[in-house]
């Protein structure tokens, strides 16, 4: 349920999948290489040692955390509890991340998009999209892959309004690259309503999307039934281990993130002086809404090597990765033909 299949890679950048471009965090090769001589071996099917990790850093509860193999495996198994059959209806905003629909349509529910505004969550409306039909509201803070957040009274005053037996899913899969007063946290905004899962991931800042991990923090009953669905010994020992060794090298991480942070500022900068109008983004990606010249666009990309994700006749997101890259793609965009001639 990732982006769309890479099967030949079109050049050596690929800015598609919001991918890490750092090599694994200090510690954590070791740690899967020694990981990898107990392959005859099954997993701890219930993740201790891990949970144990997240919750001491989290000051929840171990039994308020399921791990997954990622987080779009925990969402699945969220929708498949709370929204499965055709009277379920899953809220959530559009463009969003393409996960939700497919997820919501697998487990045969009613997928219910409400259009961004302004590329931001229309909270008001998605709160008057709940029906009595409603079981599951999603929303993506940051959202992907317009990059914006959700302020932290805006989703406050969006979870008040929801009728008690509707479940918020808050995807947090990119908070570590927001900053400021409004950065997404709502294990500790939301984490007391009884209604509020956060799903977060080792797969964007932390580097292991490879590996497949991610967790929820729930309440205990939603925290049980995921860990009661989850695959049998779904995530790996190697998985497993990466992820408390990541969340040991906490000073590394911050330090790779504020350098994603100075080259995205690059990013957007770039593209705002050629007078593209770029949202500000809060993630590890940067979205360009070029509707029509979308197409063109990635062409112009993938001509100078570079891999952007193309939702066409809408814009692109591309990943902030290598340090090259950001000129190979502010250089592809001043070629787009609106903009006036430099
Ligand atoms: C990448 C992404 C995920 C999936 O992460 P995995 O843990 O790799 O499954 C989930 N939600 C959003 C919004 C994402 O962009």
């Amino acid at each position: 349920m990732a982006d769309s299949p890479r099967s030949l890679p079109t050049g050596p950048y690929d800015l598609s999948a919001n991918e890490n471009p750092f090599a694994p965090l200090p510690g954590v090769l070791e740690t899967v290489r020694e990981a990898a001589s107990g392959v005859n071996r099954y997993p701890d099917p219930a993740c201790t040692e891990l949970r144990a990790a997240l919750a001491r850093g989290l000051r929840v509860p171990a039994e308020r955390v399921a791990v997954g193999a990622g987080s779009v495996a925990l969402i699945r198994d969220l929708l498949a509890e709370y929204a499965a059959g055709p009277d379920g209806e899953v809220v959530f905003a559009w463009r969003g991340y393409e996960g939700y629909r497919a997820a919501v349509r697998l487990v045969g529910a009613v997928p219910v998009p409400v259009p961004l505004r302004a590329d931001r969550h229309d909270l008001a409306a998605m709160a008057g999209a709940v029906t009595e039909r409603t079981r599951v509201v999603v929303v993506c803070n940051p959202n992907n892959p317009t990059g914006t957040v959700v302020g932290r009274k805006e989703l406050d005053r969006f979870l008040d309004r929801l009728p008690g037996n509707v479940l918020a899913v808050v995807d947090e899969a990119y908070r570590d690259f927001a900053a400021g007063p409004d950065a997404p946290d709502a294990v500790g905004t939301a984490g007391h309503r009884p209604g509020v899962v956060v799903v977060r991931t080792f797969s964007k800042a932390y580097g292991l999307a490879g590996l497949r991990v991610g967790y929820a923090v729930a309440h205990e009953p939603v925290a049980a039934a995921l860990r009661a669905r989850a695959l049998p010994y779904g995530v790996s020992a190697a998985a497993q281990q990466a992820a408390v060794a990541s969340l040991g090298a906490r000073e590394e991480l911050d330090r790779r993130v504020a350098g994603l942070v100075r080259r995205r500022a690059l990013l957007v900068d770039g593209l705002r002086a050629l007078g593209l109008h770029v949202p500000e983004s809060h993630t590890n990606f940067v979205w360009l809404g070029l509707g029509e010249h979308t197409g063109a666009f990635a062409d112009a990309c993938r001509e100078a090597g570079v891999r952007v994700k193309a939702f066409p006749g809408e814009g692109a997101r591309i990943t902030v990765g290598e340090p090259e890259a950001v000129e190979l793609v502010i250089a592809a965009a001043s070629r787009l033909p609106f903009l006036p001639a430099r």
